[in-house]
């Protein structure tokens, strides 16, 4: 089809390839508009199929290699603008920090290829265990965060003993080896952070929390301050 652009009298014009319209211009791919005398733009077809592929590629650079799930930086996007709409709406939102337990050994007993293994299972134990509306990345090396919207401190601490219980069900085989595994879990929400409602203070809480949980013995969920 033939797509035309039309002015309606603006005060400033409208400008394409550099010719002000008069009443239609036709855009052709790749046409340069002016709008208003000072914002440019690009007026571009895509078919359906440069639009999958190009849906593809910004999936792939929001996913980690390993495991499938989200990078840190699609996690540190998330929470920002979780933490965002949370603060404007005054709706709840918690995060819930993950780490392996003793994975060191793991690496050391079975190799690096099976730390791998580990990883990877312990992210789709983690990605099944999650509800549709939060959202589980790899925050680094062996930690994982998930992001729950609308649940407070309660509902994701319930929701973080599930997730423990499914990481520490099974051991994981890797090629006829059962390695056992298991992780703790530091939870925080958004009405625990007082006056500072932002990122850094939720996360830090959060690993405030899993540090705790590894100090009172691995394998557990803390919630709260004191509550191991
Ligand atoms: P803790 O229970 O206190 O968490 O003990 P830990 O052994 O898990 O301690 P720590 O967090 O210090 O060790 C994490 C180790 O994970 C260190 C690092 O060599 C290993 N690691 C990090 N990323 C990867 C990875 O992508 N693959 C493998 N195989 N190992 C990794
Ligand atoms: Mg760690
Ligand atoms: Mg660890």
């Amino acid at each position: 089809g033939t797509w035309l652009l039309s002015d309606e009298g603006s005060t400033n014009g409208t400008v394409v390839n550099d010719a002000p319209v008069e009443k239609y211009s036709q855009l052709d791919d790749g046409a340069r508009v002016v709008l208003g005398g000072s914002m440019s733009l690009r007026f571009s077809f895509v078919t359906e199929e440069e639009e999958r592929a190009l849906a593809r590629v910004f999936d792939a650079a929001m996913r980690d290699g390993l495991t499938g799930v989200y990078n840190r930086k699609a996690l540190d996007e998330r929470l920002a603008s979780e933490v965002a709409f949370a603060v404007r709406h005054v709706t709840p939102l918690s995060v819930v920090l993950i780490d392996i337990d003793h994975f060191k050994d793991v690496n050391d007993k079975h190799g690096h290829l099976a730390g791998d293994a580990v990883i990877r299972e312990v992210a789709a134990r983690l990605a099944r265990g999650i509800r549709t509306e939060d959202v589980v990345g790899r925050w680094g090396g062996e930690e994982f965060l998930v992001v729950a919207r609308d649940i407070s401190v309660d509902g994701a601490a319930q929701l973080a003993e599930r997730l423990r219980r499914t990481v520490a069900a099974h051991p994981v085989n890797d090629g006829g080896q059962a390695i056992a595994v298991s992780a703790s879990f530091g939870v925080a929400s958004l009405s625990c952070c007082g006056e500072r409602k932002d990122v850094r203070a939720l996360v830090r809480i959060a690993d405030d929390r899993l540090y705790e949980a590894k100090r009172g013995g691995r394998n557990r969920v803390v919630a709260a301050h004191g509550k191991v």
